[in-house]
């Protein structure tokens, strides 16, 4: 493991970015519908054929979105809605308006296949009155007030969903990646085919939160580690706590010991507030401080890298093939 010694004065410095880095939640959003409970263990409930679903009469006339019931839990409330009604908030939730209009498709086109993800493979246990919430950290952001540019997005894309073996797929994204996407199987333990790592083309200079810093005192990181972990012992030398750092095929930590315990990088990033797990770590008489490239678990689409394609020319199709490997993209069935 590489170790690095910082000067006091640095590490000063950034203890003030960190306070800041801390709080400061990522563009465009925490985790971009990726959820850390959109994880593996949540994989093992039998599938229904979205094409023979109860919940999808069809047939009407407005277009298939307008024809997909939908049942959002809002503000503590149940609301029945349309995929056609939801669907515009649920992009102007987890996307900035100002973004690319085919990384607005792209994100309505994920957004319409993680809320069909929910209705017809998996539903989330914990609302099951609910098809999907507004929680980010749960399903999928909703605003409301969405403009035009965001409406398009989701009615120029009616219907359509991503697909893999006929069923619509975890469609996660996040907010940016560095320099490449995370293999599903190196956070979630359960690897799903068409989500594994994947180049991705966002640069920091497309993104301000890009890069960000977290730094704590020896006392800090100490007493974050111990309330989780109550038997790591932490002593002395504060240089030499962190060891056997290893890495994910993306580059991203896969885990690390601290104190005797290992901690995986999930683990890490949720402790420290850390943008991602993309983390160099360096350990001081002064402190830990970690920096940081890329927003979000790094799974799935990222919604910096979908912009950057989007600005070069690529269409929602494209970026959506680029991020979700081996996917058909599908119509709703009437
Ligand atoms: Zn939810």
């Amino acid at each position: 493991m590489k170790k690095v010694y910082l000067l006091s004065a640095l590490l000063s410095a950034l203890a003030v970015l960190a306070t800041v880095a801390a709080s400061v939640r990522g563009a465009p959003n925490e985790d971009g519908g990726a959820r850390e409970g959109a994880s593996a263990r949540e994989e093992a409930a039998p599938a229904r054929d979205v094409r023979t679903s109860p919940s999808r009469p069809g047939g009407a006339a407005g277009g298939r979105d307008a024809d997909t019931p939908i049942r959002v839990l809002l503000d503590g409330s149940v609301r029945a809605m349309t995929m056609y009604e939801y669907l515009p908030g649920a992009v102007m939730g987890e996307m900035p308006a100002s973004f690319e209009r085919e990384a607005l498709r792209a994100q309505a086109v994920a957004a319409r296949t993680f809320a069909l993800y929910r209705l017809d493979v998996m539903p989330n246990s914990r609302h099951p009155d609910a098809d999907v919430c507004a929680d980010p950290n749960c399903c999928m952001a909703y605003a409301d007030g969405a403009p035009d540019k965001i409406a398009d997005a989701a009615r120029s894309t009616d219907g359509i969903y991503a697909a893999y073996g006929g069923e619509p797929i975890l469609a996660v994204f996040h907010s940016s990646s560095a320099g490449s996407t995370e293999d599903s199987g190196s956070i979630w333990g359960g690897e799903l085919p068409y989500l594994v790592s994947v180049a991705s083309p966002e640069t920091p200079e497309q993104n301000e939160k890009y890069t960000a810093v977290v730094a704590v005192s020896p006392e800090e990181f100490r007493d974050a580690v111990t309330s989780v972990y109550p038997d790591a012992s932490l002593e002395g030398d504060a240089s030499q706590w962190i060891t056997g750092i290893t890495h994910t095929r993306s580059g991203r930590i896969a885990s690390l010991t601290a104190g005797g315990v290992e901690i995986t990088g999930t683990r890490l990033r949720a402790m420290f507030g850390l943008g991602s797990t993309a983390a160099e770590i360096t350990a001081g008489d002064e402190g830990i401080v970690f920096v940081t490239k890329g927003h979000g678990h790094g799974v799935g689409m990222s919604q910096y890298g979908a912009n950057a394609m989007a600005a070069s020319g690529a269409d929602f199709e494209k970026i959506l093939r680029a991020y979700y490997t081996g996917i058909t993209l599908t119509m709703i069935q009437e």
